[in-house]
């Protein structure tokens, strides 16, 4: 016998949200691409759960709606579809950015950005941008339905504070003004099959005279969970130079990075302010109609 994970006692294929909910509160565990779940109990860092309910059919969890001011991104919904999705691309760039990012082509196909917010990793690509977004998470059980900010989602490293029996179900954000512009920077060694040294997401909005009118940060790979910066009232009605040296400094401030073997805590700081600043500056950068790319140089 190999060292491959066992297999699952029980499996259900999920049709419907209805069902999906069933199975967790029967004790089933959800997955959707299972790039994490699956990755791990290869790598015998977690076995698999004994019971174990798919949903990636569920074509209900895999839309994206548009409402008005809000688009409802469906938990089972991936990273292709978003990086394929034009008003994604036009009015939430920062998740465009992120969904680029994740690992690699065959990746980005099953992987899904409820499976990203639950799996919590401290750096995952997706929650920086939701956090500047304001992301809220819809949880669903058989007893109800629930919504709640994301970063009160995520508690610590994998860790959320969902029950078990509750599903995502799907992840609301309020679509930006024409005056704003978001963005996600994140340091990488190679451009493809890699985790986040360290990266930032930047929301802001610019007024007439090209100043910041509002400005949101947040951080991942840089504290136990994502990290939304505060304290960045110095940056409003400032010009992009003195924006990017508040976001850099603040987030330099605020970070709480490990050393680990891909960076000492000291590089990563550094490297944090570097990607905060380039973050608020495409930011700006697409606020006031410029396009920028999520692989062109940055200043
Ligand atoms: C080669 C490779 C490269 C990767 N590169 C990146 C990267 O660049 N950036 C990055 O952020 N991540 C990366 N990842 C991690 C992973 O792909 C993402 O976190 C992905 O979004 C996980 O989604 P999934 O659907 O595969 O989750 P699954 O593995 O199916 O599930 C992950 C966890 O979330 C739970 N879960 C899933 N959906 C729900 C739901 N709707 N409700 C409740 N619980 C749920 C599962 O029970 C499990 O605990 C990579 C993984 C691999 C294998």
């Amino acid at each position: 016998m190999g060292n491959g994970p066992r297999s699952p006692v029980k499996f259900l294929q999920a049709e419907t949200t209805a069902e999906a909910l069933d199975a967790l509160g029967c004790g089933a565990r959800a997955i959707a691409g299972g790039s994490d779940l699956i990755v791990r109990a290869r790598q015998s860092n977690s076995p698999l759960p004994d019971h174990l309910v798919a949903i990636d059919r569920v074509s209900t969890l895999r839309q994206i709606q548009i409402d008005g001011g809000s688009a409802r991104i469906g938990a089972a919904v991936t990273y292709a579809q978003l990086v394929d999705h034009t008003v994604i691309a036009a009015r939430l760039t920062a998740i465009r950015d992120a969904s680029l990012l994740v690992g690699s082509p065959a990746t980005r196909h099953v992987g899904t950005i409820g499976g990203n917010a639950m799996n919590a990793s401290p750096a995952m690509d997706t929650g920086a941008p939701l956090a500047v977004l304001g992301g809220r998470a819809v949880l669903e059980s058989t007893a109800g339905r629930r919504t709640m900010s994301l970063t009160d989602l995520w508690i610590g490293p994998g860790q959320t504070s969902a029950r078990s029996d509750e599903l995502l179900t799907g992840i609301l954000v309020d679509l930006p003004s024409s005056d704003s512009g978001t963005a996600y920077h994140r340091l990488e060694y190679r451009r493809s099959m890699e985790i986040a040294v360290a990266g930032a997401a930047a929301a802001l909005r610019v007024d007439r005279d090209g100043l910041i009118s509002s400005l949101r940060v947040a951080l991942s790979a840089a504290a136990p969970t994502i990290l939304e910066i505060q304290h960045l009232d110095a940056a409003i009605g400032a010009t992009l130079a003195r924006a990017s040296a508040v976001a850099r400094e603040q987030s330099m401030d605020q970070c709480t990075p490990i050393s680990d073997i891909r960076a000492s805590a000291e590089y990563r700081r550094h490297c944090i302010g570097v990607m905060a600043a380039r973050a608020v500056a495409t930011a700006y950068a697409r606020a006031t109609g410029q396009t920028i790319s999520q692989w062109a140089s940055t200043p």
